[in-house]
């Protein structure tokens, strides 16, 4: 999506009255019913992750509503329905952790984030910084390599080796001793994510623990 684009989606998202996108009910995005019908992910194994990330939290099943809101939120660059779908991650993250430092929305690539209008793991990272009252940085990490989609990555060594040395830190960037929540919409295999940790771990962070919006299958397109 380019910047017209997102400009006069914003316009539309200001001007129409908002809907849950999943029964319609008025005055939300995305309602307190549907995230508490919506199934939740089942415990998340990272056997094709690697041991970068520390713990992993993901509270929905990528399918119906919730499959439904990052649809909207990513491809028809909804990104007021964000905060709606952060109540559920912030939920999960505070009965998983006790303390953490910071909160790293996972990077696009500048190509990526200029076609697609903004970057919708830090849209997400916002509302969940303010729930838990820690501060959001998305100036720790880049990403280095456009890369292929994961869309298109077939299987989980191909999206290991498709995110492997794609991200590292900013210049200048101090994570020594910092406990990062490592955050992103989506996890399938954590190879994006862990990809990331990979980095934040090298620069000297002390924990990585990731939080997405709903976990995916291999097979679904999560992208
Ligand atoms: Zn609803």
């Amino acid at each position: 999506m380019g910047i017209l684009t997102a400009v006069w989606h914003h316009a539309i998202e200001i001007l129409l009255p908002s809907r849950c996108v999943g029964c319609g009910t008025g005055g939300t995005y995305l309602c307190d019913g549907c995230i508490g019908r919506a199934p939740r992910a089942a415990a998340v194994g990272l056997d094709a992750a690697g041991d970068a990330l520390d713990a992993v939290t993901a509270p929905l099943a990528f399918e119906g509503t919730a499959r439904t809101a990052v649809h909207r939120l990513k491809y028809s660059g909804l990104r007021a329905i964000a905060p709606a779908m952060a109540r559920p991650m912030a939920e999960a993250l505070s009965s998983a952790i006790t303390s953490a430092d910071v909160v790293v929305p996972v990077p696009l690539h500048a190509s990526r984030e200029r076609q697609r209008g903004f970057n919708q793991a830090l849209a997400l990272a916002r509302p969940v910084a303010e729930a838990v009252v820690l501060p959001v940085r998305d100036d720790l990490l880049r990403r280095l390599v456009a890369g292929t989609p994961q869309v298109d990555a077939r299987s989980a060594d191909e999206r290991r080796e498709n995110v492997a040395g794609a991200f590292g830190l900013a210049p200048g960037a101090g994570v020594a001793g910092l406990r990062i929540i490592l955050v992103d919409d989506v996890l399938t295999t954590g190879s994006t994510l862990a990809a990331a940790a990979s980095a934040l771990k090298r620069g000297g962070a002390r924990s990585v623990h990731a939080l997405a919006f709903a976990r995916g299958q291999l097979s679904q397109d999560v992208d």
